[in-house]
């Protein structure tokens, strides 16, 4: 069993290169909910669901949402004079209606995004970090924003003075997360946001021991590549974090957690292997997801 801990568009494109080296029985994706939102009267899973239109080869060009899809609820709705500034297509709406539907009917985040997994012919199990309500807000010009209203009505462009996770100290690992975790014989923290993406998943009360208990090598890939962020804010989170950008950043970001780290560049303190981790073609998520392996599978474990 493989895991990979992941946010959207970083861990989910290695997410893809390791569902084509060891196949789906042996993936298991942890994702980030702390993103999650309530719209139209739906609960939406932004990272969990990117993670599985990447897995189901769905992913639209965009970068989020499913390949070719329609707006005609969002075109109504704002026909109607509603508010429809989170984007959802109407094949993507229609998946958080699945999820919706099992969480009223009483079953678990969990158990809910298996159903939109099923639904797609996703084999590969895509976990929500937590079954609990966890939500990021972003400290900015003062005022305490949700991360989706920060990002897409804020633009994601003002200072960033803080991040704060609502739920967390309330929040406990799924026990399907607990057991992959155990079970795993790779854990691998995907090229996501350390502070947004990531961070909240090592925040969770018990998860960050579980990793240091595994008898499986932790290793992570930057997700720097020529001394940025490929895409998004992540820049700015590592700045407001007072994190450098590249290797030795994402070492400090998962200090007392990593074995490993797949960067361009060392790092004081943790094994590096030295790679190009830009992933812009399913060759090069193949490589990437391949190289990690087998420098994990090298790594002594402390
Ligand atoms: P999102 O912002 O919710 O989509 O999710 P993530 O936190 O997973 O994605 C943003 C991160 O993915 C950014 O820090 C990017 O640098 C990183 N990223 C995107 N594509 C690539 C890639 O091809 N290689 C690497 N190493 N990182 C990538």
């Amino acid at each position: 069993m493989v895991v990979v801990l992941a946010g959207g568009t970083g861990g989910a494109k290695l997410a893809r290169g390791m569902l084509d080296v060891v196949g789906a029985e042996r993936l298991c994706v942890i994702v980030n909910t702390a993103d999650d939102i309530e719209a139209y009267g739906v609960h939406v899973s932004p990272d969990p669901d990117l993670v599985t239109y990447w897995l189901a080869d769905l992913i639209d060009e965009r970068g989020y949402g499913i390949r070719g899809d329609s707006f005609g609820v969002m075109e109504a709705l704002e026909s109607a004079g509603e508010p429809a500034w989170f984007r959802l297509g109407d094949r993507d709406l229609a998946m958080c209606l699945i999820r919706t539907e099992r969480l009223r009917a009483g079953e678990r985040l969990t158990s809910a995004q298996a159903a939109v997994a099923s639904a797609l012919g996703v084999g590969a199990r895509v976990l929500p970090m937590s079954d609990d309500p966890v939500r990021a807000h972003v400290r900015s010009d003062g005022r305490l924003r949700p991360f989706q209203e920060f990002m897409i009505l804020d633009g994601g462009a003002a200072p960033i003075e803080g991040v704060e996770l609502a739920g967390i100290e309330r929040a406990r690992p799924s026990p399907e997360a607990l057991a992959a975790i155990a079970a795993a014989e790779a854990i691998v923290i995907g090229p996501s946001n350390p502070i947004i993406s990531i961070g909240p998943i090592l925040a969770i009360p018990g998860l960050r021991a579980a990793l240091v208990a595994a008898r499986a090598p932790v290793v992570a890939v930057s997700p720097f590549v020529g001394g940025r962020a490929v895409k998004g804010p992540t820049d700015a989170f590592m700045a407001q974090a007072r994190l450098p950008l590249g290797a030795e950043g994402v070492a400090r970001a998962y200090a007392g957690v990593l074995d490993g780290l797949v960067a361009e560049e060392p790092a004081p303190g943790v094994a590096v292997l030295e790679a190009d981790t830009l992933m812009a073609s399913s060759q090069a998520r193949r490589r990437v997801a391949a190289l990690t392996l087998e420098f994990a599978a090298s790594l002594p474990r402390a």
